[in-house]
């Protein structure tokens, strides 16, 4: 019998989680693993797919496939309408103004890239700061050091405290008349840590300066609401919200899109050419160029309307009630270090055993069925400010399960006991 999470039940305005029917629709943890039945736990890396975003890239192929050039022909206008809707769909998910300020991309690194190369490009000069915080993924530092390289600028970064949390007021004082950017992650993908990106954007704003915020390992937990959080820029990957691989998002503000320029040449982006110039389209189309991944912008925009249908909220509360009860049986576990133990945490669950090295860990896991992560995460610079060069990362979904967390426990108990 599979233990439902303490608090999670029917409450005046939200319906009962009934993680078993979740479960249902997702065909993959139905796999045997060396005989035991799949526990994912690297949702961190990347999240699977429920049956409605396998079916629908299937219609698509069957059904839809074609360029985008609506009106050449009939399936072209059907690949047209569904490439399009699948922006609505976005735009809807993170509450955008606008389908102009949603830019298809591969995914948040791709994301990333197309702001330091355009805009970055255009407004960073020599002698100009752009901070990120200690917590980032690569994806978040190389880009913006390639860039400061590039033009003469420099990286600052926000430190965080011993709970792998940012610290505010030294992020303030990193603020100045240099700071053109500031670029931070909404949850760290290595410890877990939500970060408080709305006052970090509005403390930026104060000083004119321009924000970008990482959203790879935020959307599929949190709600997020481009109007609210009033960001210049929000970027995510459709692999990590249970969407296709190969497709992500770049939101970017309408007046700070249209002031940017394309950061790759081709076709589909253009107006007009000829052999002496060339007319660019207005945003998003100017920032697509080539033929994108129009089938996996569909599949994605089914992955988001799944996860509508679930409810954000419901999906959020479940997993914060099994990260506490996966917390409060990892923590006693002689041996067992934390890492990352912020109080606003969502997903993560980073650990290192003594007298065991994380690969060690991993591999026990794997032989009993159970996925996690183990190594550095893609974000080094985190890891090492804790004196660690790697750890295992178990990373939860709302298609996990207490019973699971049961399982990885005794595995890590077991090799607790038997410590050298
Ligand atoms: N940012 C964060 C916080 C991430 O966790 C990841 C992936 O792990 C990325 C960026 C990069 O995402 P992708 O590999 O999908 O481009």
């Amino acid at each position: 019998v599979v233990q439902a999470p303490p608090q999670v039940g029917a409450t005046a305005t939200h319906p009962p989680f009934d993680v078993h029917a979740v479960r249902r629709d997702f065909p993959i943890l139905q796999e045997r693993v060396n005989g035991r039945q799949l526990v994912w736990f690297d949702n961190a890396a990347t999240t699977h797919k429920p049956q409605a975003v396998i079916d629908r890239l299937a219609h698509f192929y069957a059904h839809e496939n074609s360029n985008i050039h609506r009106a050449a022909h009939a399936l072209a206008a059907r690949a047209t309408d569904a490439y399009e809707g699948a922006r609505e769909t976005v735009r809807r998910f993170i509450g955008a103004a606008s389908v102009e300020e949603i830019v298809f991309v591969r995914g948040t690194t791709e994301a990333v890239n197309l702001v330091a190369k355009s805009w970055g490009a255009k407004n960073i000069g020599e002698g100009d700061e752009i901070i990120v915080s200690h917590l980032e993924h690569h994806a978040n530092i190389v880009p913006w050091q390639q860039l400061a390289a590039e033009k003469g600028a420099k990286l600052r970064v926000i430190p965080v405290d011993d709970s792998g949390q940012v610290i505010l007021e030294a992020y303030q004082r990193l603020l100045n008349s240099r700071t053109k950017l500031v670029s931070v992650t909404q949850v760290s993908n290595a410890l877990g840590t939500v970060v408080p990106v709305q006052e970090i954007v509005d403390i930026a704003h104060r000083h004119g300066v321009r924000t970008l915020v990482d959203g790879a390992q935020s959307v599929s937990h949190l709600r997020v609401d481009m109007q609210a959080l009033d960001t210049d820029f929000f970027v995510f990957s459709g692999h990590k919200i249970f969407g296709p691989t190969g497709i992500g998002v770049v939101y970017g503000k309408r007046e700070v899109l249209e002031d940017m320029p394309p950061w790759q040449g081709g076709g589909n982006m253009i107006a007009d050419v000829t052999f002496e110039r060339t007319v660019f389209h207005a945003p998003p189309t100017r920032f697509e160029a080539g033929t994108g991944n129009i089938a996996d912008a569909v599949g994605l925009a089914a992955a988001l309307e799944y996860v509508e249908r679930i409810g954000i909220e419901n999906i959020g509360r479940y997993e914060h009630a099994l990260l506490d009860y996966a917390t409060q049986h990892m923590r006693p576990i002689p041996g067992v270090r934390l890492v990352g133990t912020a109080r606003d945490k969502a997903s993560v669950l980073s650990f290192v055993l003594d007298g065991y090295g994380t690969g060690e860990v991993g591999q026990a896991l794997n032989q009993e069925g159970i996925a996690v992560r183990t190594g550095h995460h893609c974000a080094q610079p985190i890891l090492r400010r804790f004196g660690l060069e790697a750890t295992v990362r178990p990373s939860l979904a709302f298609y996990n399960t207490c019973e699971e967390v049961d399982r990885m426990v005794k595995v890590v108990r077991q090799l607790a006991g038997k410590r050298r």
